[in-house]
């Protein structure tokens, strides 16, 4: 992108960001002209509505709360973004009483991103996803006032960026296989499990499709050897890993299972951070890393480096988000094993044009920042 088209970019950001036609509906951000020299924190809660009830082995939802977080320097306007699904522990108020706090003004250099999360993780320990709100934010700003994409920056081939899997839900069976056309354009399929059918569910999708499938067992399986069983029979059909086996408190058990199983062993809700990387070494072959959990971009991106250097294989999740925090992810795509990076395409009212995913594929945008731009 030449100058004049970033700024015209920029300007239309700006401008957005005041519109009453794009977020009149949500709220009242705070409306910023000038160069201010400092940081100005604005955000609003979004809902995110789902085209298909959410259901996992332990609950099922229809919507995710989110929060749709601004961050604006000189006039230039970065995008982020919160999604809390509620075993985050995180919630709009939770979110938004986190980033009041927060003064960023006494930042005049934006640049200082490890002193930003410094100061944010001074202001609480936990409230991981508002801090990716805001790291989201910080880094879609550097990236445009730097005008380059974040993949450039870390030294990135976007070429490299995995086929991403596509969730298909634990439900009816007739459901699952309208579910299965749907994701016809997908070439690996991921699977919820850790209910009564879980075989039956591989069944029904080996019955119209071969592609690979990534098993997601969402802590379900409580008995270890039940869970190397279903690791040697998931093998037989083509399956490429199971995520989260068994309850994460097991870790005895999980370096069990991964001693054994056939199948990689990656853990998900073991870890959130960086410093949970070494930790899951002990029992799992990888770990599933996710900007909601990681506190964004930045530690993002250090856990895909530590985990690479500890010769575990690295995953590169989602919530169910809009394609400002899902297309923040593509950034690190290019260096990850497996992508999972379906939640802009399970909801219903997306409010960015970002990442896409060409014949299956991870295909990050050629912007600046994090590579999105706001719908009207
Ligand atoms: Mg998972």
């Amino acid at each position: 992108m030449n100058r004049r088209n970033f700024l015209r970019g920029a300007a239309f950001t700006a401008a957005a960001l005041a519109s009453p036609i794009s977020f009149s509906a949500f709220g009242e951000p705070t409306r910023q002209t000038g160069k201010s020299g400092r940081l100005n924190l604005t955000f609003f809660p979004y809902e995110l509505e789902l085209r298909h009830a959410f259901n996992l082995a332990k609950f099922s939802r229809t919507t995710t709360p989110g929060v749709q977080v601004r961050l604006e320097y000189d006039g230039i306007v970065g995008y982020g973004e919160s999604s809390m699904p509620p075993y985050l522990g995180e919630s709009v108020d939770s979110v938004q009483k986190f980033l009041s706090q927060l003064d960023l003004t006494q930042f005049s250099d934006p640049f200082r991103i490890e002193e930003i999360h410094d100061y944010m993780d001074s202001v609480a320990p936990n409230n991981r996803a508002a801090k990716a709100g805001v790291d989201i934010a910080l880094h879609d700003l550097l990236g445009k006032i730097m005008q380059q994409p974040w993949y450039k920056i870390w030294g990135l081939d976007p070429a490299k960026a995995p086929n991403t899997s596509f969730t298909i839900g634990i439900d009816k069976a007739d459901v699952v296989r309208q579910k299965v056309d749907e994701a016809a354009p997908y070439k690996v399929l991921k699977v919820k499990m850790g209910l009564d059918n879980d075989k039956e569910l591989v069944d029904i999708i080996r019955s119209k499709t071969d592609v690979p499938i990534c098993v997601d067992a969402n802590q379900g399986w409580d008995d270890k050897e039940k869970a190397l069983e279903m690791c040697h029979w998931l093998a037989e059909r083509n399956c490429l890993f199971v995520e989260q086996p068994m309850p994460k408190e097991k870790i005895d058990e999980t370096a069990w299972l991964r001693e054994r199983s056939p199948l990689p062993i990656i853990a998900d809700e073991f870890l959130q951070r960086l410093p949970d990387v070494r930790r899951a070494a002990e029992a799992y072959d990888g770990i599933n890393i996710k900007l909601m959990k990681s506190t964004g971009m930045h530690e993002a991106h250090k856990m895909a480096v530590l985990a690479r250097a500890m010769g575990m294989k690295v995953m590169l999740g989602c919530m169910t988000e809009t394609s400002c925090a899902v297309s923040a992810a593509s950034q690190l795509a290019p260096m990850v094993d497996w992508a999972d990076l379906d939640g802009n395409l399970l909801i219903a009212n997306d409010i960015f044009d970002g990442m896409k995913i060409v014949d299956g594929k991870v295909t990050i945008p050629d912007r600046p920042g994090i590579g999105v731009e706001p719908l009207a």
